[in-house]
């Protein structure tokens, strides 16, 4: 291995291409962020952008701003952006709504586009709203479809004749583990099942190439790398092919085919106007522009070579500093197996998360035992790696995180 300094990562900034981008955000001073993975930090452009929303065009334009500032097709508009850095093409993607909406919406879609067959493969230890939004939705329908659950490894091996749909998050949240989307997605496609893919660890993290890889459907978060805001709308993508092939259950009046017409019966779009339910969160979903606009200036390539150099020296100096302390990396180390974060288990992960949050260093905690850190190439700097793992170490050797108050979690870990 060889010898790290911190001038040697004080050196990888100064030739970093990317690191313009980090004048874009407001970073509080001397705070290491490695939780963008969990809620993107903040661009600078959204305080103006909030405040002209609310003053001009709510507050001076009213009602005319659904025609006059766009309200009406910004959900569309901000869809196309998202469009260009997920591999999709224009009018396949809106922006609305929350992840799992989406998801219930995209399944109950492809169910109903296989009616002969009750398999829906997805992974056990997916985050927890996917699992649970499909078990609601097939409780609801009470047609007989089963979950088969099955981890990383015997994915392939579940995707069988029975399958309707394949429902996949492509970079998992706890280990960072990422999917092959082509493979899957054949796989699913050889036997005549959908794929829906949740991108919620991927978009702005990685490149993604939907329409290369041919995908069914796919869904994904608004806050985490795409920096939108606490809460901010998630996206929905409906390959061309498949829209106005399936009703999506949210049939909600901006899903009909003509919403002003106020026709008595449902109507659905037959666009990407089908997967929208109802009248959009405009602040929201204005401040998300100033996310997604300063990730479409990016060069997705070049993000995700940073993305996993700052990973990978993360690794290494974890190893290097703290490796007698405990730790056991749990993210796969092979480049083309991981997506833009890093963990590790650790017994008395929580307490050794919240010392180092006191210490200045933000990640989170995953029950059990993960301590997770999210590298954003746009704004985190190879000498924050140095720096994070130097007061992780401090952590460790002087036992820190045995002080009391580390050991009681927040309503949010
Ligand atoms: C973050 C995340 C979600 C969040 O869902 P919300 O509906 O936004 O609360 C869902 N699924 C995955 C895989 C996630 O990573």
């Amino acid at each position: 291995m060889p010898e790290y300094s911190r001038d040697f990562f004080l050196n990888l900034d100064s030739q970093d291409s990317l690191a313009p981008f980090r004048a874009e955000f407001h970073l509080p001073e001397g705070l290491i962020y490695l939780d963008g993975n969990s809620l993107g930090a903040m661009p600078k452009s959204a305080k103006a952008r909030a405040l002209d929303v609310v003053e001009r065009e709510w507050g001076e334009d009213l009602i005319t701003s659904w025609n006059k500032n766009g309200w009406f097709h910004l959900a569309e508009k901000l869809g196309d952006k998202i469009a260009g850095l997920i591999g999709a093409g224009p009018g396949e993607v809106m922006a609305c709504d929350t992840t799992g909406l989406n998801l219930y919406k995209l399944l109950s879609m492809a169910l109903d586009m296989r009616p002969d067959r009750k398999g829906i493969v997805m992974e056990g230890s997916n985050f927890p709203t996917d699992n649970y939004m499909a078990q609601g939705l097939i409780g609801q329908l009470g047609r007989g479809h089963e979950i088969r659950f099955a981890e990383k490894e015997g994915i392939l091996d579940a995707i069988t004749k029975d399958v309707a749909v394949v429902s996949l998050t492509q970079v998992h949240y706890k280990t960072g583990h990422l999917l092959d989307m082509k493979a899957i997605t054949d796989k699913a496609h050889a036997v005549g099942a959908l794929v829906i893919w949740d991108l919620c660890h991927s978009a702005g993290a990685l490149p993604i190439d939907l329409n290369g890889c041919e995908a069914d459907f796919a869904l994904g978060c608004g806050y985490k790398y795409l920096n939108g805001g606490p809460g901010a709308p998630a996206f929905i993508y409906v390959a061309k092919r498949h829209q106005g092939q399936a009703r999506q259950p949210l049939t909600g009046w901006w899903s009909h085919a003509a919403p002003f017409a106020f026709e008595r019966d449902y109507r659905p779009a037959d666009n990407i106007w089908q997967t929208l339910t109802g009248t959009q969160p405009i602040l929201s979903l204005s401040v998300l522009e100033c996310g997604l606009d300063i990730m479409g200036r990016a060069d997705m390539a070049e993000l995700r070579e940073k993305s996993l150099n700052l990973s990978s020296y993360f690794i290494d100096l974890v190893e290097e500093h703290c490796g007698g302390y405990g730790f056991t990396l749990a993210t796969p180390r092979e480049w083309d197996d991981r997506g833009s974060q890093v963990s590790f288990t650790h017994e008395h992960g929580l307490a050794i998360m919240q010392a180092l949050i006191a210490d200045k260093v933000v990640g989170d905690f995953r029950a059990p035992d993960i301590v997770r850190f999210g590298f954003t190439p746009l704004y985190t700097r190879y000498v924050d790696v140095w720096d994070a793992v130097s007061r992780l170490k401090n952590i460790m050797e002087q036992e820190l995180w045995r002080n009391p108050e580390f050991a009681k979690a927040g309503a949010v870990t």
